[in-house]
């Protein structure tokens, strides 16, 4: 059966290969109304009317970025994988594979994982893979982890900070980033909320190129820097790029099911400290806990980033992604549960309650960006 995407896609080939094929330019006027896989640019509508939830979460974040380490402790042997900041679904396979391979180094094959967000359900999958018996420990299960609240962009961004950056950290980053941007290939599609979608990154100046998608081009693919008159959109400069985008309310339940299918156990329980996780029965423990670790493993150095998201109705016509830089920038990410606008990155804030004053922000930039920009429909 045709869906209506791929329905919008057909209708909207033609126009642009015509364009394409008088010019010969990406920048012809037609064309600044379609992505360059050929999907039309249509507007998106921001009102209060068809606001649906505003949700808000806490990035664990490290200066220095994501802890993957094993330790010794007693007769257990601890693998940490927590810390990834605003890129945890993007990071999950990757990390979660460099935390796995450390537990393959010990002589079991049975462990358990503490806590049940992205990071927790990836590690607990890869290893049932390598025919581990895992049962995942959490206080929170989907949909009531902060993986729940991520936008789901396939890109690590905010995930360290420069001037903290050592190159041990930078290998690690990388080698999670490339083995997470392949495994997440594996399993596009609805079964797990997985898709390729155009990216616009937005600017009133040229954007400097030393930026994590101008590093990494091979991740970014059809990376390109557009003019004003390259675009539909009321900046000027635009940095296009194709990420996934990941489902999180799909993606999790799915990691659940296959789960439970490969025989996994779940056990909800809340760990005060650290002596009651060594009461565990299990030889090999995996720390999962996302911001839970600053208290139960003593990691000062990890504090909560609070973003928070409104959603409006769906639009099935609206299929790019646009993140606008400026004093304080904003995104939007076109989801089946709700067009997401975002735009808060408040350091070492605490509070889960939406700041509404931020959701008026983020409505009225959104609102007047939208309303600016040119449609193809009109
Ligand atoms: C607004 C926002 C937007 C984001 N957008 C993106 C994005 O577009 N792309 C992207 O890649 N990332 C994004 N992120 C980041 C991403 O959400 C996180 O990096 C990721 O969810 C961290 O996953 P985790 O499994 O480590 O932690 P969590 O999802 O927090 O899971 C931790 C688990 O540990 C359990 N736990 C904690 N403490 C204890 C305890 N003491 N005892 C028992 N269990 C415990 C919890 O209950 C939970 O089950 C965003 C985050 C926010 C807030």
């Amino acid at each position: 059966m045709t869906s209506r995407r791929s329905l919008l896609k057909a209708m909207a080939i033609l126009p642009v290969m015509n364009a394409c094929s008088s010019t010969g330019s990406a920048s012809s006027s037609s064309s600044i109304n379609y992505t360059p896989s050929g999907l039309p640019l249509r507007r998106v509508n921001v009102s209060d009317s068809r606001v649906i939830r505003t949700v808000s979460g806490l990035r664990p974040f490290r200066r220095e970025g994501f802890v993957v380490k094993g330790e010794r402790i007693g007769d257990k042997t601890v693998v940490h994988n927590y810390g990834h900041g605003g890129g945890g679904i993007t990071l999950s396979w990757g990390s979660s594979h460099l935390a796995t391979e450390i537990a393959q180094q010990t002589a079991h094959k049975k462990c358990a994982v503490l806590g049940c967000g992205v990071m927790g359900l990836t590690s607990a999958r890869l290893l049932q893979d390598q025919g581990w018996d895992v049962t995942i420990y959490a206080k929170a299960l989907p949909p009531y982890t902060t993986s729940n609240i991520a936008g789901g962009q396939w890109s690590p961004a905010s995930v360290y900070e420069d001037a903290s950056l050592t190159p041990e950290f930078q290998r690690q980053f990388e080698a999670a980033m490339r083995f997470s941007y392949r495994y997440f290939q594996n399993i596009v599609g609805p079964k797990y909320g997985v898709r390729w979608i155009s990216n616009y990154q937005l600017s009133n100046e040229p954007r400097p190129t030393d930026d994590l998608v101008h590093s990494y081009p091979s991740m970014y693919p059809q990376l390109n820097i557009l003019g004003p008159s390259e675009h539909p959109f009321p900046m000027p400069f635009a940095t296009h790029y194709d990420t996934m985008l990941i489902e999180p309310a799909i993606f999790l339940n799915r990691l659940m099911e296959d789960f439970y299918g490969a025989g996994g156990e779940i056990k909800v329980r809340e760990f005060q400290d650290f002596d009651e996780v060594l009461t565990l029965e299990e030889p090999v423990i995996i720390n999962c806990t996302g911001l839970g670790a600053r208290d139960l493993f003593s990691d000062q150095l990890l504090f909560p980033i609070k973003g928070q998201l409104t959603f409006v109705l769906p639009q099935e016509e609206v299929d790019y992604i646009t993140i606008t830089d400026g004093a304080v920038g904003t995104y939007m990410f076109p989801r089946s549960d709700g067009i997401l606008l975002g735009g808060t990155f408040e350091y070492n804030n605490w509070d889960l309650t939406p700041d509404p004053a931020e959701t008026r922000r983020i409505l009225d930039q959104q609102s007047a960006f939208f309303n600016a920009m040119k449609d193809p429909w009109g």
